[in-house]
């Protein structure tokens, strides 16, 4: 669409189908692409932010059925320290739960055996915020399903809404988010780019307490800071408090609100194919919108007998996979099993292009012909020598400016130490100068009373003598 703006507009094309009479092989592409994709393996960065105690760590635990935050801890903040990542099986089908660890798993490089089992990193925090309340971390895990992997990093922002004064307390996760752009751009623009690791949030899942009121203005102003940067997709955490009533009011006043402050959440995307059923799902899908969600991993035993993940109340229980009872199947469709691939598309071609395009303005570069760079190699090549050039010249002035702060302190303090010898050496010529003084004086004295010794009488050098 973007580009049907951006480009002239091309004559009309014919496109004539004919079906070939002999076999040629590329109808074998989606094998080798399938092949490849198992081969690479998936990843996917999820960033939750969340008030404490609003169920985030339950729902992410519920997402990929496996205990990723470390309950020994009895807290959100995991302290594993092994570098090992973990597999586990998940199987779902039907609602039946099998919490069973892939222990057969033939990496067995990858498996670990104590609950020290998540990869986590904890950044930028502290001591890159002004706000030391908020800080980010991250858990990394490897999951493990019908033999496809995907590594699932989810990145934590504890802290995040639990102040009295919670201004500003959205800057370290918009930092990070940018950081990881930085990162991903800094890696495209090294010479060997042929694995690039991506950081980069592909989601973010934001918790909304179950208030049925309306957004808060910290809410909102998060929402509004990072719909750009992040596929937005905000969820009404613990709906099992609510009434279906109230779930719906509350979920009309939200959109709105998000509506009105103009902020865009993340709507799959139609595709030429799609048939109108298809289009028609999508769209209901998005409609959904916030996800009201249920979190559990506890297994009860429903009406029909069955054991599903659920939470037993005295009045019936709440089934977590049932999508009559919450929006958790929603979330879990939007997140992993639909749309996984899209959410990493918008983040490379849309929110990823545009912090990178802003950032090349920034620097001063010309964006003319940025639109094209994806079909114009030559173009991009150009752009990253810019931005490298750019880098560089922006280093150099850096390293101009330490320079000369450096000279001009050296300066400062030989200027100094140069009026302090200067001091000295005045002070200490003055002593000197009293001192002679002193001494000529007393030079003086004597030479006179010798001087008057000699000329007196002699009976009175006598009696002097005497004396
Ligand atoms: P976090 O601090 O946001 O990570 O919250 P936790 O996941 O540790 O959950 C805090 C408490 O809320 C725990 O007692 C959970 O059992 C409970 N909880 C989690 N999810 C839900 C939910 O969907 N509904 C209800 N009613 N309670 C929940």
């Amino acid at each position: 669409q973007v580009l049907s703006q951006v480009l002239p507009e091309q004559p009309d094309l014919r496109i004539i189908r004919r079906k070939i009479t002999n076999y040629v092989g590329f109808a074998n592409l989606p094998k080798q692409w399938h092949r490849k994709s198992i081969k690479k393996g998936f990843n996917l960065n999820i960033l939750c932010v969340s008030q404490t105690g609003l169920g985030k760590s339950t729902l992410i635990n519920t997402l990929f059925n496996k205990n990723i935050y470390n309950e020994e801890n009895g807290s959100n903040i995991v302290n594993s320290t092994t570098d090992n990542l973990d597999k586990i099986k998940l199987e779902d089908d039907n609602n039946t739960i099998s919490n069973e660890e892939s222990a057969e798993n033939t990496n067995t490089d990858n498996v670990s055996s104590n609950n020290g089992n998540n990869k986590h990193n904890s950044s930028n925090g502290n001591s890159e915020s002004n706000q030391p309340n908020v800080r980010i971390e991250s858990v990394s895990t490897i999951i493990e399903e019908n033999g496809v992997n995907l590594r699932l990093t989810v990145v934590d922002t504890p802290g995040f809404g639990d102040s009295i004064d919670n201004t500003n307390s959205w800057e370290p996760i918009i930092k990070e988010v940018d950081s990881r752009f930085d990162q991903y751009l800094d890696a495209e623009n090294r010479i060997n780019r042929s694995v690039i690791e991506d950081n980069r949030i592909h989601a973010c899942l934001y918790f909304i307490e179950p208030t049925a009121h309306f957004l808060k203005p910290l809410d909102l102003e998060f929402c509004k800071q990072i719909h750009e940067k992040c596929n937005l997709i905000p969820i009404i955490a613990k709906s099992d408090i609510l009434t279906e009533e109230e779930i719906d009011s509350f979920k009309r006043k939200i959109t709105k609100q998000l509506q009105e402050a103009g902020v865009k959440l993340f709507k799959p995307p139609h595709y030429e194919l799609d048939d109108k059923e298809t289009i028609k799902l999508t769209d209901e899908l998005y409609n959904k919108l916030p996800f009201a969600v249920v979190g559990s991993t506890d297994l009860v035993v429903n009406g029909e007998g069955k054991q599903v993940r659920g939470r037993s109340y005295p009045w019936g229980i709440v089934e977590v996979d049932n999508a009559n009872h919450n929006d958790f199947v929603y979330l879990r469709d939007y997140l992993v099993r639909q749309y996984l691939e899209e959410l990493r598309e918008r983040t490379n071609n849309e929110l990823y292009e545009n912090y990178r395009s802003e950032k090349l303005t920034k620097l001063g570069i010309n964006q003319d012909n940025l639109v094209f760079k994806e079909f114009d190699p030559e173009t991009r090549q150009k752009e990253d020598k810019q931005l490298h050039e750019a880098k560089l010249a922006k280093l150099e002035a850096e390293m101009k400016s330490v320079f000369q702060t450096k000279v001009s302190e050296k300066e400062k303090k030989l200027q100094k130490s140069e009026a302090e010898l200067f001091a000295r050496h005045k002070e200490m010529k003055e002593k000197l100068t009293k001192q002679l003084k002193a001494l000529e004086e007393k030079k003086h004295q004597l030479e006179m009373s010798i001087a008057n010794q000699m000329t007196s009488s002699p009976a009175q050098k006598k009696k002097g003598f005497l004396r």
